[in-house]
């Protein structure tokens, strides 16, 4: 099925800078929108109920799974999150451009339910680039970041399996590359189709 809006599922180890990119490209193109996640796990710091996540019980969870709530959940560092299917597919139909920033298991299950979706897969340079982002991160136990590193090895296996891989070395590069990927999107025959229908009208070009 073609939306005139693109999905957009971006996936990383953690530590790979996945979500400082996504922040940065939503700050530069306005029309990409990002989609609030469901999760079991508890708020960190700052975080506010509806802006990073929606945080639900795990009875809500179970609910919404049994009601078919989600376009896709998975279990990643011991909790659960969800995509809902509320929105996601009206606001694409509606020409709008989401991102997804999930873990590769969700990423996978989205790309059967929506195969226009893209997949971009971020890789750090290297595993001591990787060790040392998490370390300076000081987010996390020396445990944790053993546990995280030992789910990255899994996590990374799985790259072949999406569209795009950016590999995250200069901040500024990887940025661009994520752009590009966008800006291609917008320029595939439907989408300029429907952007530009005037123009396609007037060159009699169907
Ligand atoms: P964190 O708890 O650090 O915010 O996120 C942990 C991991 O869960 C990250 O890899 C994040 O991308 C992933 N994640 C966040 N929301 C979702 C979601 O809705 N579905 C899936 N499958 N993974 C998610």
């Amino acid at each position: 099925m073609e939306y005139p809006g693109n999905l957009f599922v971006v996936a990383a180890p953690s530590g790979a800078g996945k979500s400082s990119l996504v922040k940065a490209l939503m700050e530069l193109d306005s029309r990409v929108q990002p989609s609030v996640s469901h999760t079991t796990r508890a708020p960190r710091g700052q975080e506010v109920h509806g802006r990073e996540y929606y945080f639900v019980s795990q009875d809500t969870f179970d609910q919404m799974v049994l009601q078919g709530g989600f376009v896709e959940w998975a279990q990643v560092h011991g909790n659960r999150y969800g995509t809902s299917k509320q929105a996601l597919e009206q606001r694409i139909k509606q020409g709008a451009d989401v991102i997804l920033e999930i873990d590769y298991q969700g990423a996978i299950q989205v790309k059967r339910i929506f195969p226009n979706a893209v997949l971009v897969f971020i890789l750090p340079p290297s595993w001591e680039e990787l060790r040392s982002r998490l370390e300076r991160r000081a987010e996390d136990s020396a445990d944790v970041i053993e546990v995280r590193l030992q789910n990255a090895a899994n996590e990374m296996a799985h790259a072949k399996e999406f569209d795009f891989v950016i590999i995250n070395e200069l901040f500024e590069r990887a940025l661009f590359d994520l752009k590009a990927i966008v800006h291609a999107q917008r320029l595939k025959y439907a989408a300029q189709r429907n952007a530009r229908s005037d123009t396609f009208r007037a060159l009699n070009i169907t």
